[in-house]
């Protein structure tokens, strides 16, 4: 039902068995960057959004469900363009950088996450994300994406599946597949494109490591040629490059989106030039870097993690992972003491600072910049990583509203879906995320969320939370 159906309602001929619902008073954020509509309406019919403005712009339909969110904030559901269904959130899905399949054998990880996405689905509801990119795991990692499309418990999905990599990590293969497809050659490159095209993925993933000063002139040729094809099939490029060398080739080379903050030194004149021409999305990832750390260092100094969680929407299994670090000790294979813990955390504040300010630059400049997480990595965990980025992203100077663009509407963008979700208008999928406190004033605020919308579908974070199965002391 599209507009007719308000008139209708006008008109008093519409059906009483109407499945309208009237979301109605709250300050609505529409993602789009506009001033916020105070005592707003908003409509919803089936999946879709069919209208939203203040009290004046829309009617609502007779026998509309009404829920009032007087003195409450909605905004979109947030799209996280960074994230890897193949990886937990601990060690146990990435043994290429501490094996800890003695305790969690590799194997049984994987078929877990492949088995049971709707766990992590979950996760990504519960923290008010209503649509993730998938930016490199295993092939099955695309098939997820059909089946979370019309699911209302799910987010939607793009993904890239496996990563082309010349410096790819094999031992990242379980279930006969693999996380990686080794770029050997540029034929092999150029074969991986078709190959990735052939399984419906939204993008080609490169992981272009900064080769050896040796080596580069024959791994800028392979990525090139994964390039080329990439254009030549109409398949979007994305890459993993967080020197600047690399991600200038990468942008030269009309790269859709880079994954990660160029991390080496600042980006200058010439990578802004030539990201507004390829149209390149920046993609931050402040904190992935750093939480890794954190989780070897759990490890290997056997503390606890802290676990930002403020709505209990981490699952169990998960949990009780990182609770038990310091029972992961032997798997620490290389030297750790206090003293590396402690430089390890001022690089981390050398290298967030460097990010800031090259996040800084390149949204002033008018690059798309999208929220992104890593999640799946060690310690950056899927959803609940959300409420650090924005924050960091508002801590590098951009404000609220920018924030909310970023995390919404651009990462609808990213993903190509910009005509179904991202903002809050007519027309759009109904996606969107009920707070108790205003965003506009700090990021923060998305910790207060209460419900989330997915396709028409209203969840109670208090349902989709596992904070009921605590047991208290
Ligand atoms: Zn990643």
């Amino acid at each position: 039902m599209g507009t007719a159906g308000i008139m209708t309602a006008c008109s008093g001929e519409v059906s009483k068995e109407s499945d309208a619902i009237a979301l109605v008073g709250a300050t609505v954020i529409d993602g789009t960057g506009a001033d916020a509509i105070k005592n707003a309406l908003i409509i919803v019919e089936g999946d879709r959004i069919t209208c939203a403005g203040d009290k004046e712009s829309c009617l609502i339909p007779e026998g509309a469900i009404i829920i009032d969110l007087t003195g409450k904030y909605v905004t979109p559901g947030l799209v996280d363009s960074h994230i890897h269904f193949g990886q937990t959130g601990w060690l146990d899905g990435r043994p290429d950088g501490v094996n800890v399949g003695g305790r969690y054998p590799y194997e049984d990880v994987v078929a877990d996450l492949r088995d049971h996405p709707e766990t992590r689905y979950r996760s990504y509801l519960c923290s008010g994300v209503t649509a993730v990119y998938d930016v490199g795991g295993f092939p099955w990692t695309i098939g997820l994406k059909e089946g979370a499309e019309n699911n209302t418990a799910a987010p939607h999905i793009a993904a890239a599946g496996p990563l082309v990599s010349h410096a790819g990590r094999l031992i990242m293969s379980a279930g006969g597949e693999s996380t990686f497809i080794m770029l050997t050659s540029e034929d092999v490159g150029i074969e991986a494109v078709r190959q990735i095209k052939s399984w419906g993925a939204d993008a080609v993933k490169v992981w272009f490591l900064a080769p050896s000063e040796e080596d580069r002139a024959e791994i800028d040729a392979r990525f090139m040629a994964v390039a080329k094809e990439a254009k030549a099939q109409g398949i979007n490029l994305i890459v993993h490059a967080t020197t600047y060398r690399e991600a200038k080739i990468a942008v030269d080379a009309g790269a859709h989106m880079l994954v990660h903050s160029v991390t080496n030194q600042p980006v200058d004149d010439d990578f802004i030039t030539a990201m507004k021409a390829s149209g390149t999305f920046y993609a931050p990832t402040l904190f992935a870097g750093a939480n890794w750390g954190m989780a070897i260092a759990a490890a290997g100094l056997q503390f606890v993690p802290i676990i930002d969680d403020p709505n209990g929407c981490v699952d169990p299994a998960t949990r009780e992972k990182l609770l038990s670090a310091p029972e992961q000790n032997e798997y620490v294979l290389f030297e750790t003491s206090q003293e590396i813990f402690q430089a390890g955390l001022a690089r981390n504040e050398v290298a967030l600072q460097l990010m800031n300010e090259n996040l800084k630059r390149v949204h002033d400049e008018g690059i798309p910049v999208v929220m992104a997480t890593d999640a799946g990595n060690p310690m950056t965990l899927h959803g609940v990583s959300v409420y650090a980025e924005m924050e960091g992203m508002q801590a590098a100077g951009l404000t609220p509203r920018e924030v909310i663009v970023a995390a919404t509407q651009t990462g609808a963008r990213v993903m190509g879906r910009e005509k179904d979700f991202g903002t809050l208008e007519a027309g759009k999928i109904a996606d969107l995320i009920v707070l108790s406190e205003n965003p506009l004033e700090d990021v923060s605020t998305f910790r207060s969320i209460m419900q989330v919308m997915r396709a028409g579908k209203m969840h109670d974070i208090a349902d989709l939370s596992w904070n009921s199965l605590d047991v208290p002391d």
